[in-house]
């Protein structure tokens, strides 16, 4: 008898030992100015390894932490960063080279004369723009060993590319902490580790830019779904809406014709600086771009309300609610 109540006290410790093992952990924080959740199965104390890992970048990062390495290289013109600030400026230069610069991590003056950085809203001056926009080029922007360098009087905010990269970091210090099962969901910016743990892709839910709910679910596995949109910070005045992806071209909100673009693919950081690159070039650019660079697929909802994939997604896309895809962009046009 004691044999058998040891026994079963055992069996009891394994079952509870192995679901521990395999149990779902949620962090739910705000940082980078947004909501934050990661969610994963196992890996011990890695989600909250995860949040304190986001709350670092965010200090090294942000260009209104004015201890950040990033307020350092804007004050002063020149600065030595961490190999990883200076890495990831230089692969978020890269991006803004792939875009032909509708990225633009130097539109910081134009951004901030709006108010989108600080929360004071306004429609600037048009020759207060010009004037700001002289500022803009990301081509004078250096990166020399862990120096990085701006031309007279610039200034760069890596908000464009910043979640995509922490969705990175958080995705890989899970995995290596043994973590098989993971959806990760930076303000928008969503990482799936793995599948669910029932062995199903992960549903990732396309937010409708003009309401509430989803255009669209997502079946994704070990992938970054980023969107980038209108309705994530905007202000309105005089019956018009500014919102906060600005065209270097002119210094104004994007006009393309586009309220959302969702980028899905293996980098988070990619996929970040892509989707705003798209949102401001508008779709037939963006098709271009597609084409003649592989590893991510679009979802694109217009300001009519279409909803216009890359045949990349056809199939693992579908629309909700009575929707419908208007078009399917494929790699050879005919
Ligand atoms: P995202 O939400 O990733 O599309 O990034 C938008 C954020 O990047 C904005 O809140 C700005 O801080 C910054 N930004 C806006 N327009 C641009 C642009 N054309 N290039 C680079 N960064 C931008
Ligand atoms: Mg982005």
């Amino acid at each position: 008898m004691k044999r058998a109540a040891a026994l079963f006290a055992a069996l009891v410790m394994l079952i509870t030992a192995q679901s521990c093992a395999s149990s779902e952990k949620t962090a739910d924080f705000f940082a980078m100015d947004t909501y934050m959740s990661i969610k994963a199965y196992g890996g011990g104390d890695a989600v909250e390894r995860a949040e304190t890992l986001v709350f670092e970048l965010e200090r090294k990062l942000s260009a209104t932490d004015g201890a950040s390495e990033i307020s350092a290289v804007n004050s002063a013109g020149s600065a030595k960063v961490s190999q990883e600030t200076a890495e990831l400026v230089t692969s978020a230069l890269s991006l803004c080279e792939l875009s032909g610069g509708a990225l633009d991590i130097s539109v910081y003056p134009v951004t901030r004369a709006w108010g989108f950085t600080t929360g004071d809203y306004r429609v600037p001056q048009e020759a207060e723009l010009e004037e700001l926009l002289r500022l803009v080029d990301y081509t004078k922007v250096t990166v020399s060993g862990d120096t990085v360098t701006l031309g007279e009087g610039m200034l760069i905010d890596l908000g464009a590319v910043a979640k995509g990269y922490a969705g990175d970091r958080v995705t890989e210090l899970l995995r290596s902490s043994g973590v098989k099962s993971a959806l990760i969901n930076l303000g928008g910016n969503v990482q799936c580790l793995g599948r669910k743990p029932d062995g199903s892709r992960w549903k990732i839910g396309v937010q409708d830019p003009s309401g509430s709910g989803y255009v669209g679910v997502i079946e994704a596995e070990d992938e970054a779904v980023v969107t980038s949109g209108g309705y994530e910070r905007y202000f309105e005045l005089d019956g018009k809406t500014y919102w906060h992806i600005i065209d270097p071209s002119d210094g104004r909100p994007a006009d393309s014709g586009i309220i959302s673009v969702t980028v899905v693919g293996a980098s988070g950081l990619a996929c970040d600086g892509v989707s705003t690159a798209l949102f401001v070039i508008g779709k037939e650019k963006a098709s271009e771009l597609w084409r003649e660079n592989g590893g991510f697929e679009v979802v694109f909802v217009t300001e009519s309300g279409e909803i216009i994939i890359t045949e990349g997604l056809s199939g693992r896309f579908t629309p909700s609610g009575g929707r419908e895809v208007s078009e399917v962009i494929r790699r050879n046009e005919n």
